[in-house]
């Protein structure tokens, strides 16, 4: 094992994501009409202080990263390296709502203020069932949206100036172990080099690989897109769950005053027509001709959700795997911003005394994180494959005919509150 080299010499594969950086700045110029919007993120070479006990690498920066690293940060003697495989900011496909929940969390970490700032402000919700007219729901509760690469990037900086070394376009091919798959973690390779770490937290999401693990749940398909001039944009969240996607939904989610992002999200194990032409159904049966003069921003893209109903096997010696790496994404709503957050928080909450203490971080001692997941996650996760399943039925449906009648938007609002906005 040897540090990362000062001067890294690109490998061709370094070399590819160099030109998908070129793609990734001109992506971003459709919303923030620059050419440069954002100051690169330093790529300072590991130098790890001399007086430091414990380096931990966290693979990925998105949100269950940055809040792995802002946790483990909290705790003395840990050096904390984040490498992240794309240029950042990098794109994601997302609806970028945060939940009421979601935000207190982030208020909890201390960055909930700053991310207020920036977000889109939502009112509440329209919530329609497989036909007919949406239900529009008000409330009080505190709900927003958050372009994505704008979200993530801005958690990744405040990692950063609390420590973290934050190094994008550094892809890990590999967590190494002494003594086979169950032994203490060695150190990463990298595209870059090798470098010697006591531990990893792994938050390289649905479509990491150094987590795989039978778990009970399903990736969910979804495809989406970004919209200026939505005719009757409102200020609202727009929920349709359209028979084209059953018992999952399409959403139209306003962005800015005038953007909107829009998009479906199925379980592919449905017979049924591809993602685009499923896409095409629901614009035309639930948009009805709102979108003839508005103009597309971009391409529509897609990302699996990786959900489940129990939070299982999150631990192994030396690892923990946080938000969609473990599968930790609701399997109903598919939101997921607030399961990364709170997991990659615990990661660093139960890692970070351990080393802090000079202890070894193996499996048994790491178990309280899967423990704590558990508690504060289970019954969400538990909850969304009941409302799935409820969602199979015709009870959402029926339940949208009695729409006037006070318990019935009671119990949607109840249901649909959060990122729904009841
Ligand atoms: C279309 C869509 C809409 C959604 N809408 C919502 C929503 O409105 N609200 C909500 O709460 N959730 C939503 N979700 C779910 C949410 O996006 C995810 O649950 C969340 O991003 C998971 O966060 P994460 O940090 O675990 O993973 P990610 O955000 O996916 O971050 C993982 C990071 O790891 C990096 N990485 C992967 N492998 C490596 C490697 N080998 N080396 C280095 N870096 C690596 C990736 O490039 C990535 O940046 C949506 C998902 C989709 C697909």
């Amino acid at each position: 094992m040897h540090n990362l080299p000062q001067n890294p010499t690109r490998s061709p594969g370094l070399a590819a994501l160099a030109g998908m950086k070129t793609v990734v700045r001109e992506y971003q110029t459709w919303y923030t009409g620059r050419t440069s919007a954002k100051p690169p993120v330093s790529k300072r070479i590991l130098q790890m202080s001399s007086d430091s006990t414990s380096r931990v690498a966290v693979i990925g920066a998105g949100p269950a990263g940055s809040a792995a690293a802002m946790s483990l940060l909290r705790h003395s003697g840990i050096d904390v390296v984040m490498l992240e495989r794309y240029a950042l900011p990098r794109q994601k496909a997302c609806g970028s709502g945060l939940s009421p929940w979601t935000l207190k969390l982030l208020d909890d970490m201390g960055v909930g203020d700053l991310v207020r700032k920036e977000a889109h402000p939502i009112a509440g919700a329209k919530i329609a069932g497989s036909n007919g007219e949406p239900i529009e729901l008000r409330g009080d509760h505190e709900t927003a949206i958050f372009l994505r690469e704008e979200f993530d990037y801005l958690l990744a900086q405040e990692a950063e100036s609390r420590g973290a070394d934050l190094r994008d376009e550094v892809y890990v091919s590999d967590i190494v172990r002494s003594g086979g798959d169950d032994g203490p973690v060695e150190g990463i390779e990298t595209r870059d080099g090798s470098l010697e770490v006591d531990a990893v937290v792994d938050c390289s999401g649905a479509n990491g690989t150094f987590s795989r693990a039978e778990r009970p749940g399903r990736t969910l398909h979804t495809i989406m897109g970004w919209w200026k001039g939505l005719e009757d944009q409102s200020d609202v969240v727009e929920i349709y769950f359209d028979t084209s996607v059953k018992p999952h939904y399409g959403w139209v989610f306003p962005e800015t005053d005038d953007r909107v992002n829009i998009g479906i999200c199925y379980d592919p194990g449905n017979e049924g027509p591809n993602v685009k032409e499923r896409f095409e159904q629901f614009i035309d049966r639930r948009l009805d001709g709102r979108l003839d003069a508005a103009d597309q921003q971009g391409r529509l893209t897609g990302h699996p959700v990786s959900t489940s109903w129990y939070a299982k096997k999150l631990v192994k010696h030396s690892t923990l795997a946080c938000g969609e790496a473990g599968q930790l994404a609701d399997m109903a709503t598919a939101e997921g911003i607030y399961h990364a957050l709170l997991s990659g928080w615990e990661a660093g909450g139960v890692l970070g005394p351990l080393l802090q203490r000079g202890e070894e971080p193996t499996a048994e001692a790491l178990k309280p994180y899967t423990r704590r997941v558990r508690k504060k996650l289970g019954m969400r996760l538990a909850g969304g494959r009941a409302l799935m399943e409820s969602l199979r039925t015709p009870a959402m449906d029926m339940l949208l005919q009695f729409r006037n009648f006070k318990p019935a938007r009671e119990l949607l609002t109840r249901t649909f509150a959060g990122l729904y906005h009841g």
